[in-house]
């Protein structure tokens, strides 16, 4: 039987006598999106960490395929494929879009970033390697529709822009799994719209497999073809958004009451 795409196996995280992740298990198929929900402080973005390599598990482990990543350190967890956006955005504040992107794909890159930048019109390997890199950026900038904010400074955009660059980043890895970390938090409604079918066009289009946590429950409905719902680093719910959403205890511990379909903000 060949290995699912991606599975955490009986994971659990402590910070200290705090037990953020406690036992959870989950696989991911390959071109799919999966949801993780759950209440603030219920362990998702450790989940991400762990993931990530950033935080070491305490028990348990995480595969990729046949090979376990647990264990691994951060830079060869990015190099298998594996990308992310963060909750509070991180990019290169004082550099433009295109050069944001541009450093997302440091991995790629044989010689530096600013070696290549200087040689572009030259005929030499890193001037190609250059123009390969900026081609590759270019797809992604009309991707997400950023060509108007492409020469701007990240620090001048609005904030729902600087989310949109913070995926293009992540997107210039060309990742295999991309772990995006409320994607939607502080967009407003128009912007979360054109995420969404960002996110569904690099599902389709780029066939990448997608792991979002998201506190936008429509969203959430509309895109995941599975969801995942914890409460203290355990799992409520495994199903399809209809599934976790008709859950009592999703209902209960994560909505405080509220239907989940109406809902727009969850706490
Ligand atoms: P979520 O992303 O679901 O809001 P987190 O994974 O950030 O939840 O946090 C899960 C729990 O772990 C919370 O109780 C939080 O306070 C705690 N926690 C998160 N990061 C740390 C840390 N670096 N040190 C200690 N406790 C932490
Ligand atoms: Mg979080």
């Amino acid at each position: 039987m060949t290995a699912p795409f991606f599975r955490v196996a009986d994971l659990t995280h402590r910070f200290g006598g705090l037990v953020a992740i406690d036992g959870l298990s989950f696989t991911v198929e390959r071109g799919t999106i999966f949801s993780v929900i759950g209440p603030n402080g219920s362990g998702k973005t450790t989940l991400f960490n762990c993931i990530c390599s950033i935080y070491k598990p305490t028990s348990g482990s995480i595969w990729l395929g046949d090979e376990r990543i647990s264990g691994k350190k951060p830079h060869q967890i990015a190099r298998l494929g594996i990308a992310r956006t963060f909750q509070n955005i991180e990019l290169f504040a004082n550099v433009s879009t295109v050069e944001n992107l541009m450093l997302g794909r440091h991995l790629h890159m044989t010689s530096g970033l600013w070696q290549g930048a200087a040689m572009c019109y030259r005929r030499s390997k890193a001037a190609q390697e250059e123009c390969t890199h900026r081609e590759h950026v270019e797809r992604i900038i009309d991707l997400l529709e950023l060509q108007a904010v492409r020469d701007k400074l990240v620090r001048e955009l609005p904030f729902g822009t600087q989310r949109t660059v913070e995926l293009g980043r992540a997107l210039a890895l060309e990742p295999t799994l991309l772990l995006l970390d409320e994607p939607a938090a502080g967009m407003s409604l128009d912007e979360r719209q054109d995420l969404m079918f960002w996110i569904k066009d690099i599902q389709t289009e780029l066939g990448v497999t997608i792991l979002l946590i998201e506190h936008q429950m429509q969203m959430v409905m509309d895109i995941s073809d599975r969801v995942l719902a914890i409460n203290f680093g355990k799992p409520i719910i495994e199903g399809t958004p209809k599934e976790v959403a008709d859950h009592p205890e999703v209902i209960e511990a994560y909505m405080g009451g509220a239907s989940v379909g109406t809902a727009t903000q969850a706490q």
